[in-house]
């Protein structure tokens, strides 16, 4: 990518964020993008915010190790990323966790033991019309029908509650005018689809 489209990213989630700044989303694509543009101290402070904002979603943490590794702040990383096992494991993202184990062993760190235990069971039984969400970990109840016709429509279906659906569906409407993301073109399609699969933590 062109540095001066990265410099436009970087404008566009800044823009995001200052609107917003209770949105992790939009700190969490402006750390993206610092990163990309090798702003690692500012891609630090952002991702740091969507930790403040939500600290249990495990890329967040594997973003920031990888500025903090960028800025040559290995011990920083370190402890980014052994937070991060913990919080991926306890969620289930098992990619982010594999991924971050393996950074760690690449620094010659300790993987945290026994973060391997699931989520413990829901306290309540899951009723028919219910789903135990893998966003918010809460036994919710589930959208009426799959939002899409198509894998990730069940995908979303079967993990995600329909509060957490209904936030997003705010959130996207948010993500298309602050990035006035042409819809009726591929790229921004991708990108909103991008947008959504992070906010439910689906990737
Ligand atoms: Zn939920």
């Amino acid at each position: 990518m062109a540095s001066a489209d990265i410099q436009a990213r970087v404008e566009r989630f800044q823009k995001m964020a200052q609107a917003d700044p209770d949105n992790e989303l939009g700190h969490f694509s402006l750390g993206r993008a610092y990163l990309d543009a090798g702003m690692h101290d500012q891609a630090i402070a952002s991702l740091r915010r969507v930790i403040e904002i939500n600290p249990n979603r495990g890329p967040v943490y594997h973003l920031l190790a990888q500025a903090q590794l960028a800025a040559g702040r290995k011990a920083d990383a370190i402890k980014s990323l052994t937070d991060g096992v913990k919080v991926a494991a306890a969620r289930g993202e098992m990619l982010a966790k594999n991924e971050m184990i393996r950074m760690l062993q690449d620094q010659g760190a300790p993987v945290p033991e026994g973060p391997a235990a699931p989520a413990p069971p829901p306290a309540q039984p899951i009723g028919e019309a219910e789903v135990l969400c893998t966003r918010c970990g809460k036994v919710n109840p589930k959208l009426p029908k799959p939002p899409f016709r198509n894998a990730q429509g069940q995908l979303i279906f079967a993990k995600i509650c329909a509060p957490c659906w209904k936030e997003w569906v705010g959130m996207g409407t948010k993500v298309i005018n602050e990035l006035r993301l042409p819809m009726n073109e591929p790229e921004a399609q991708k990108a909103y689809e991008r947008h959504m699969l992070e906010f439910l933590g689906l990737q």
